[in-house]
């Protein structure tokens, strides 16, 4: 059974550990099954359930996401203790967005993927070094410097 997205999101002051054991009770697998499923070894979920660990590397992140069926953007959330709307707000379409600008509400939309006029996949982190775009002020990822703004052939 998929977990509906609404009930996958994060809840206020979740922690990473109550997070992570919600959804796999939720998908009804055990810490052995979710840690095959992610490619990440059982003692890191023991840990992460544990609450002895509050951070997860991009392979954990990544398979986690991809084993419990949700958005990075959730993990990089309940590790960071910031709101979701902080993180999946900042999105847009690195077509048609004017750096410094403010993003078109059709692409900050929590449902939106996609660009509603050119159908480019929108975009809420930098696409060179994964961090999450902080602020659409920036024209550039404060990171890594890549420019957020990147003419994409084939998304
Ligand atoms: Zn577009
Ligand atoms: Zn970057």
């Amino acid at each position: 059974m998929k977990v509906s997205v609404q009930d996958a999101a994060p809840q206020a002051e979740e922690t990473l550990a109550k997070y992570i054991q919600r959804l796999r009770a939720e998908c009804t697998s055990t810490q052995k099954e979710l840690s095959l499923k992610a490619g990440i070894h059982i003692q890191t979920i023991r840990k992460i359930e544990a609450g002895l660990t509050n951070r997860l590397n991009q392979k954990a992140k990544s398979g986690l996401a991809a084993a419990l069926g949700i958005p990075q953007d959730y993990l990089d959330a309940v590790v960071k203790k910031v709101p979701l709307a902080a993180i999946t707000a900042l999105k847009f379409c690195p077509q048609c967005w004017t750096p410094g600008t403010t993003p078109d509400p059709m692409w900050t939309d929590l449902r939106s993927k996609y660009c509603f006029a050119c159908a480019t996949a929108l975009r809420n982190r930098c696409v060179d070094c994964h961090e999450p775009i902080l602020s659409l002020k920036f024209k550039f990822c404060p990171y890594c410097g890549a420019s957020y703004k990147q003419v994409v052939r084939n998304a």
